[in-house]
């Protein structure tokens, strides 16, 4: 069973120096999370998950108070999975009255993403700083699946010159390809078929790619058929990008990558695949 704490104070004295492995999440544990976990706990001595649903890194107050919590479940997730610590601070723990200090990263992140959700990417940076802080990891593990985040945790780290090392984890996926997300839970059961349409899209944009077609247009075509036909699913962005700017590019190099945001209904997707090879900021 994982130990449960919720003060930083207490989190660090226990830590002290060890060699601690630290995977940050919001909880509703999926298999996802899993994955990082069982990584984590295979390289470091000690393994800290913290489940904190982040109030600053979301632009939609009731996207904040739809997001699913059940910490006991969470608790039994991470323990499966090899976690020794879970650290599920309250919001004041980690943002003590009068807090008024944030962690922007330029550039990275004003599209995608950041366009999408204004403040994101600033609530995202900041919590992982103060996280990293608190923890202070040897590693920490997080998702391709957010493949944007993944570049700006890196970013922020090199830059604030943090230490430790960010590791990044392949994406794990439904059997049909769907990419796991706490937000799976909430399409209807024609929304989730539909869904399908979104890793369909991406892999036939890398088969593709990987079959020799480096015109970027012409992968955007193929991507976009394969998500012409369901119903209710709305493209908001499906680019190919170079993996370390997210800049569109338009052909195809080592390290590019195919992204999307589309939603269906109220639940928004996000996806993506390294076209080619995997990109430095899997690495
Ligand atoms: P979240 O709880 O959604 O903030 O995610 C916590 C961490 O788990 C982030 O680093 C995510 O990128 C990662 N993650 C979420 N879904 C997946 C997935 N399907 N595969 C791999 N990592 C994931």
């Amino acid at each position: 069973m994982a130990r449960v704490i919720t003060d930083p104070t207490s989190l660090r004295s226990l830590l002290g120096d060890r060699k601690t492995g630290f995977v940050p999440t919001m909880g509703a544990l999926h298999a996802g999370h899993a994955a990082l976990i069982r990584r984590s706990a295979h390289e470091n001595a000690l393994t800290v998950v913290s489940v904190f649903v982040n109030p600053t890194q979301f632009d939609d107050p009731n996207d904040l108070a739809r997001y699913p919590r059940d910490l006991d479940r969470d608790v039994a997730v991470a323990a499966d999975a090899g976690a020794d610590i879970v650290y599920a601070p309250d919001v004041t723990a980690v943002y003590p009255p009068g807090f008024s200090t944030f962690v922007e990263v330029a550039g990275l992140t004003e599209r995608w993403e950041g366009a999408a959700r204004p403040g994101h990417f600033r609530g995202v940076a900041t919590v992982v700083t103060i996280l990293l802080n608190t923890v202070r990891p040897r590693r920490a593990y997080f998702g391709e699946k957010d493949y944007q985040q993944l570049l700006v945790v890196r970013r922020l780290h090199r830059d604030l010159q943090l230490p430790g090392e960010i590791v990044g984890c392949p994406t794990v996926r439904e059997a049909d390809g769907l990419a796991l997300s706490s937000r799976n839970a909430r399409l209807t059961p024609q929304q989730r078929a539909e869904a399908v349409a979104i890793p369909r899209a991406l892999f036939a944009m890398a088969s593709a790619a990987r079959a020799g077609e480096v015109s970027a247009a012409r992968l955007l075509q193929l991507g976009q058929e394969h998500l012409a036909a369901p119903l209710s699913l709305i493209v908001e962005y499906l680019a190919i990008v170079d993996g370390e700017t997210l800049d569109p590019v338009e052909h195809v190099a080592p390290g590019a990558r195919a992204i999307i945001a589309a939603r269906l209904g109220p639940v928004r997707l996000i996806d993506n695949v390294a076209l080619l090879d995997e990109a430095a900021g899997s690495r």
